[in-house]
């Protein structure tokens, strides 16, 4: 067919604005991803055990955006799930007892690890005050260090954050900007819900259900195993374009330095627990923050929506270097040299040529939640509008 509009990427930013085209201009719409399947990092089946796992790691849908929510709800089922994580903590150097506490800290992690004695929300207060009475910086903080010890001082800050991140992102956290552990909440109080956003859910038949549901449109064609960067000589005449892969790729001939990412790979066993209901770990994710174990954390598929299968499905997360792109690393240097890009593309969209338009979590070089990547498009589609460039579809 004749493309009007090339998305490129069938993750939660390109799936959302391809929709959007779909729904409200004529235009003929080609999405292509390079991989084999739609969903981008949020693709989802169902093993030979009759579990539903995630190829890219658990994906826990929260949001405080009710047109976000609105919008993508009616796309697949969907059903309530709060999400709960355990860290596994070694309260004894050189002893391998361990305990399984509450991440995000909250006052039963305090009470298990620290202070069997702190009970309410002003014991919790107290008992932080005391722990970050000796911390003198107040912020702008200008590493993820300096903003963990600030609020939860230096204990908790080594238990819990120094060796996870340093797993993680192959940084301590004083060379990380400090949005990355400012992500990590800090309860007062007993709730232990990883999210407190007062929409969490699941997909009850997954997401790539919801995924197939947003690009099931009769101007929706979809190409797989096609990649962007090989293949884009045969695209020059299309008159709209929204790129969803890495910037740097796309940019590639312009001779600046790559952007730095980290990669995860998945080591995943099953395990015969024989009974339907049987599960193997305290919780669906637990961390890993000592450095007594190579993975950062392991997933139980299976504890997800109760699912039910004499069977369980584990799956270790290892982070790496090498792989697929999965986690822009937030620093000072890779923030400057993003920026470089951003110059390219805004030059790039410039008010000449608006045909082109980076969107999402490898574009934008940003650590995005699905919800996010959903709102940013939903927005840019009320932008787009308002500025009138899609008149010629329309
Ligand atoms: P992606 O999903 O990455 O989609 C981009 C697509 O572009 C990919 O399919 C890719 O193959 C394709 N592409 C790239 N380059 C090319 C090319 N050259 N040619 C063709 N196609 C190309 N968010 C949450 O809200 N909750 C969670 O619990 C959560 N857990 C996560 C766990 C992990 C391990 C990771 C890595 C992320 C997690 N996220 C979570 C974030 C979530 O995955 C993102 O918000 C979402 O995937 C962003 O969608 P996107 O479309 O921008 O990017
Ligand atoms: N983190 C940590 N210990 C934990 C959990 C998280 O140090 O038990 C840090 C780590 O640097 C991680 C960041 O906090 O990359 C964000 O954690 P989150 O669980 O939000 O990350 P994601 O689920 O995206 O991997």
């Amino acid at each position: 067919m004749t493309i009007d509009a090339l998305i490129v990427g069938a993750g939660f930013s390109g799936s959302v604005i391809a929709r959007l085209l779909a729904e409200n201009t004529k235009a003929k719409i080609l999405v292509i991803d390079s991989r084999d399947h739609i969903g981008g990092n949020c693709y989802d089946y169902v093993n030979q055990y009759g579990i539903r796992v995630s190829k890219y790691g658990a994906h826990l849908f929260h949001t405080k955006r009710q047109d976000v929510w609105d919008f993508i709800s009616s796309y697949g089922t969907w059903e309530p799930w709060e999400h709960k994580v355990l860290a596994k903590i070694y309260p004894r150097d050189g002893c391998d007892e361990s305990v399984h506490v509450p991440v995000p800290v909250c006052i039963q992690t305090i009470q298990q690890l620290y202070d069997p004695s702190i009970e309410t929300e002003e014991d919790m207060r107290r008992w932080l005050a005391e722990e970050t009475k000796n911390v003198i910086n107040a912020g702008p903080f200008k590493n993820s260090m300096e903003s963990a010890v600030a609020r939860f001082g230096r204990r908790i800050y080594n238990d819990f954050f120094r060796n996870y991140t340093w797993k993680q992102w192959n940084k301590y956290p004083e060379h990380l900007d400090s949005s990355v552990l400012e992500r990590i909440p800090l309860r007062y109080d007993r709730d232990d819900r990883y999210f407190t956003d007062p929409i969490q859910m699941l997909p009850s038949c997954g997401y790539t259900q919801v995924f197939d549901q947003l690009l099931d449109h009769p101007q929706i064609e979809i190409k797989l195993g096609t990649d962007y960067f090989l293949e884009r000589h045969c695209f020059n005449g299309v008159q709209f374009t929204v790129f969803t892969g890495p910037i740097d790729g796309y940019f590639a001939s312009y001779g600046l330095d790559r952007l730095e990412y980290r990669s995860l790979h998945f080591e995943d066993f099953n395990i015969n627990v024989e009974q339907n209901d049987a599960v193997v770990q305290p919780a669906s994710v637990v961390n890993e923050p000592s450095m007594r174990v190579p993975y950062t954390r392991t997933v139980e598929f299976k504890q997800f929506l109760n699912q039910r299968s004499p069977y369980s499905t584990l799956v270790r997360e290892y982070s790496s270097s090498f792989g697929e792109p999965y986690y822009p690393v937030p620093n000072d240097q890779n923030l400057e040299l993003y920026s470089k890009y951003q110059q390219l593309a805004v030059k790039e969209t410039g008010k000449e040529r608006r045909n082109v338009q980076f969107l999402g979590r490898l574009a934008n070089y940003k650590y995005l939640n699905m919800d996010q990547a959903i709102g940013n498009a939903l927005d840019h589609w009320q932008q787009w509008k308002t500025e009138g460039f899609l008149k010629e579809m329309l």
